[in-house]
């Protein structure tokens, strides 16, 4: 059988590795506190559950318009307004099967062989596949330069030439949980301003879970950028549904047709009755959301002291998400060494730094969006194996 080479190129997610180990461990009688998946413990909205439950009695189990249902994308407009008092028209908001497929189609149309794509590294796994497997060159932007992981936007500017075709942006940030503020990205924003040859796709699937009340500082903010400037978005994390498969983009008017051929190439369109609960997420109460966060900044609070207080691991706050990502280097074990005794003497799963780039070797990510006791006795158990 012969396959296309770029097939050979495509990355993938340790996540689904350490997955698989973790099964397997606990296939064999072995307790495993699971701190790896990238998603929250808690069930999604009741009213969300209903909404799409009723699409589905009333009938709505036809296909749809490949890029949404108007309902849909129209919801998607004004919950931009409200949270960012920006009119964006709902033909420019096309609905996913999930955040994903937005950064596969922006990478996809930007990526060539003689082609540049900076991203984040450490960063989701998936912006670095994708961009191996169009040929394009994956140019790194390295965030471990800085303790808290932060944006540093001369970095950026430094990594620009004349191919660069495309800038990835993810803030709050996976896996690090870092959280980039405002200031910093209106210099980000202003220096993009003189590379009209640059596309960004700002990647703010954790716009909602942003700790401390801080402002969400969402590249809606530059009407500037609008012509090259991709949101991607969705459900999965703010209301619990990564399972769901919901996701948007706001996409430049010019991409819009090519959007729409590849929706009609790829998955004709997102599960109908999900749209509507996706409808009734966006216009219903946001309790879960709240309740969500003022559970995730105790746990926050919890995982950050616990891992201080772990011998040669260091851990900064993160300001987003519900990752963290502690250095282990002091205990003189890199990432990989550190998650893999920590999986098989302690029995607490993570991932390792590395799964998400180059740069990351001696740090570690944990998900703390599971119960408090979980992460206490995860803490205890590493503890016992430190000393
Ligand atoms: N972007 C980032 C930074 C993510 O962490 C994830 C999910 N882990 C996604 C996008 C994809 O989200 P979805 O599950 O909705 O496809």
């Amino acid at each position: 059988m012969k396959i296309a080479k770029s097939v050979n190129r495509l990355g993938t997610e340790a996540v689904y590795s350490i997955f698989a180990k973790t099964k397997k461990l606990e296939k064999q009688g072995k307790k495993i506190i699971d701190l790896s998946l990238g998603q929250s413990d808690f069930k999604s909205p009741k009213h969300v559950v209903d909404a799409t439950i009723k699409a589905l009695k009333d009938g709505h189990h036809g296909y749809t318009l490949p890029n949404g249902i108007i309902e849909c994308r129209e919801a998607v407009g004004r919950k931009i307004k409200k949270l960012y008092n920006v009119k964006i028209d709902p033909e420019r908001i096309i609905i996913m099967p999930g955040g994903k497929p937005t950064m596969h189609y922006a990478i996809s149309f930007f990526g060539e062989p003689g082609a540049e794509i900076i991203y984040p590294d450490p960063g989701f796994p998936i912006y670095e596949s994708m961009i191996n497997y169009t040929g394009a060159k994956a140019v790194p932007f390295d965030l471990t330069e800085n303790k808290d992981f932060l944006i540093n936007p001369d970095k950026i500017f430094s990594l620009i030439n004349d191919k660069t075709r495309l800038l990835i942006l993810n803030n709050p940030h996976n896996p690090t949980g870092s959280f980039t503020e405002k200031a910093v990205i209106d210099r980000l924003a202003k220096g993009l301003t003189s590379f009209s040859h640059v596309t960004i796709l700002s990647d703010e699937i954790y716009d909602r879970l942003i700790f401390d009340k801080k402002e969400i500082p969402t590249l809606f903010n530059y009407p500037d950028l609008y012509d090259r400037l991709i949101v991607l978005n969705g459900w999965s994390k703010t209301y619990a549904m990564t399972g769901w498969r919901l996701g948007w983009g706001v996409w430049p008017e010019q991409l819009i047709e090519h959007v729409f051929k590849f929706c009609v190439n790829n998955h004709s369109c997102v599960n109908t009755a999900a749209q509507y609960g996706a409808i009734a997420a966006l216009e219903g109460p946001e309790d879960h959301l709240n309740d969500m966060m003022r559970e995730f900044t105790i746990r926050r609070k919890l995982i950050v002291d616990g891992l201080r207080s772990l011998k040669g691991v260091e851990c900064s706050l993160p300001g987003g998400s519900f990752f963290v990502f502690p250095n282990v280097k002091e205990t003189g074990m890199n990432g990989e060494e550190f998650t893999n005794k920590c999986l098989q003497d302690a029995g607490v799963a993570m991932i390792p730094g590395t799964a998400f780039g180059k740069f990351a070797t001696d740090n570690v990510r944990f998900n703390f969006a599971t119960s408090r006791e979980n992460i206490s006795k995860a803490i205890e158990k590493v503890n016992k194996i430190l000393k």
